[in-house]
């Protein structure tokens, strides 16, 4: 039988995609292997959002490259938003690689394939499905644990002028309701909890198949802006899916999504959160800099005192929600006080979790013509101060929750001993249990905060053990920590 391997750089997309490969290789008779040396298919997926994306897939590809010449009929496939936004150029300076294709063309990998073991030349093919979006179903397989991504929209028609992501995936194509559905309820049946929807602008969601039942208050209701206008009516069919899922599948015990467009947190969808116990009490809600100027610059389309607004409303709506968010730093134009302005953001809204970055050039974004003026040196030090303001708001935040009973989706074991499992909020808790509780929801009850994540006990006694076999209250090892 043939191996494969398939290495992932980059996002949840590109993980979520990687799984795809997998799993279209192995309909095909290919067996997965960890160990590129003895693979017959190498995929590398690569992601073009930070920098210095195609020197970095070069040097891989040199790696390879010294495996294919001891065997010689190894194929080389590069996959991901490099292979799209680089296609043929990519064959004519990397020699050693035989297939390049985009994320759209995933479901020809076995044709393509079988090309090339026909004798066929390097092919590229990188085309975007845009007359029959395509998306392929997870397999539901034993071992993948008790959480599940599944793509609700793919493509991104935001223009946000340093992301390259428009490019790479081309325009908002969506899933049909009723594919969502059946791919939930599949994953469910199969023992999955907890199903994180996934897409580059998730809530902007349109049924395609327009089978879905408006959600309650859609429209109805109107926020005032602080600028003083009203807020659109909702745009999107976001909320309405939520309900849908949460009636279809009501024994989904999480639902989560991931990644947001702050300018479609409506009110319809505050009120989903309020009414569907589903809902996690945390969201992912980026932000990207606490400046309006700088935000008008990254064609963001929202204002802070916007964004403030609804993120508080959806706090009011949901007692204990939290919030986390990306930033980017050192943004063309970005003065000392704009970013002074980023830190206040960071504390008015509490981030729990900040995913930080420093500004980078990439090809095909209106940013490049602004003038990358703020030094590589400012940089690093507002993302160090970033990350250390960070720091003391999640510490601050893990404290309060010692002595506090939360529920636990047990996700597996803690490289500490014991196991680890997540709070709805995405905390990180490590606790000890007498037989195995991994897939299941536990009660524990909170008794230290570390860095990164917490220490409890089960609140079932007979189960209950100490971490790592130890006595917790005399025990000088340190938990590893999970991030
Ligand atoms: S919303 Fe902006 S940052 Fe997000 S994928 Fe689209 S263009 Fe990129």
């Amino acid at each position: 039988m043939q191996k494969y391997s398939v290495v992932t750089f980059g996002c949840q997309m590109n993980s979520h995609d990687s799984e795809r490969i997998s799993d279209l290789l192995e309909d095909t008779g290919y067996e997965a292997t960890d160990d590129v040396e003895e693979a017959d298919l190498v995929v590398l997926n690569t992601c073009s959002v930070r920098e210095k994306a195609v020197q970095k897939l070069r040097s891989e590809v040199g790696r390879m490259a010294v495996l294919k010449r001891r065997r010689p009929n190894m194929v080389l496939a590069v996959a991901g938003c490099v292979a799209q936004q680089e296609g043929e150029k990519l064959l004519r300076s990397m020699r050693s690689v035989d297939l390049i294709f985009g994320p759209d063309n995933i479901p020809e990998l076995p044709a393509l394939l079988s090309q090339l073991e026909q004798g066929g030349p390097a092919l590229v093919r990188t085309e975007f499905d845009l007359e029959e979006p395509s998306f392929l179903m997870a397999r539901p397989r034993d071992g993948r644990g008790p959480t599940a991504f599944v793509t609700t929209m793919k493509g991104c028609d935001e223009r946000c002028s340093y992301c390259i992501v428009p490019t790479t995936r081309g325009p908002e194509r969506y899933r049909g309701s009723s594919e969502v559905l059946e791919e939930i309820r599949r994953l469910v049946d199969s023992g999955v909890k907890e199903v994180t929807l996934l897409g580059q602008t998730v809530d902007s969601y349109i049924d395609p198949e327009s089978r879905l039942a408006p959600a309650p208050h859609a429209g109805e209701e109107r926020a005032r802006h602080a600028r003083g206008k009203l807020s659109r009516e909702d745009e999107t069919e976001f909320p309405a899916l939520l309900y849908a899922i949460a009636s279809e599948v009501p024994e989904l015990k999480r639902l989560r999504y991931t990644s947001p467009h702050p300018r479609h947190l409506t009110p319809s969808l505050i009120v989903a959160h309020r009414e569907l116990p589903v809902l996690v009490r945390h969201v992912h809600m980026p932000v990207q800099s606490g400046s309006d100027r700088v935000l008008k610059r990254m064609l963001r389309r929202y204002s802070i005192a916007e964004y403030l607004e609804r993120t508080g409303q959806l706090k009011e709506a949901v007692p204990g929600l939290t919030l986390s968010t990306d930033i980017i730093v050192g943004f063309p134009g970005e003065t000392r006080e704009d970013f002074e302005k980023t830190l206040d953001v960071m504390r008015a809204a509490s981030f729990t979790g900040v995913y930080g970055f420093k500004y980078s050039e990439r090809p095909f974004t209106p940013a490049l013509k602004m003038d990358n003026d703020v030094s590589e040196e400012e940089k690093s030090e507002r993302l160090t101060e970033l990350f250390d303001l960070a720091d003391d708001i999640r510490n601050a935040h893990l404290a309060s929750l010692v002595g506090t009973d939360q529920r636990l989706l047990v996700e597996g074991f803690s490289r500490g001993g014991g196991y680890t499992g997540r709070t709805e909020r995405n905390e990180i808790v490590h606790f000890g249990c007498s037989d195995d509780p991994v897939g299941q929801l536990v009660d524990v009850k909170i008794e230290r905060a570390f860095k990164h994540s917490l220490a409890a006990v089960l609140l079932d006694n007979i189960r209950a053990r100490p971490l790592g076999g130890q006595d917790q209250a005399t025990s000088k090892r340190s938990l590893n920590v999970v991030s």
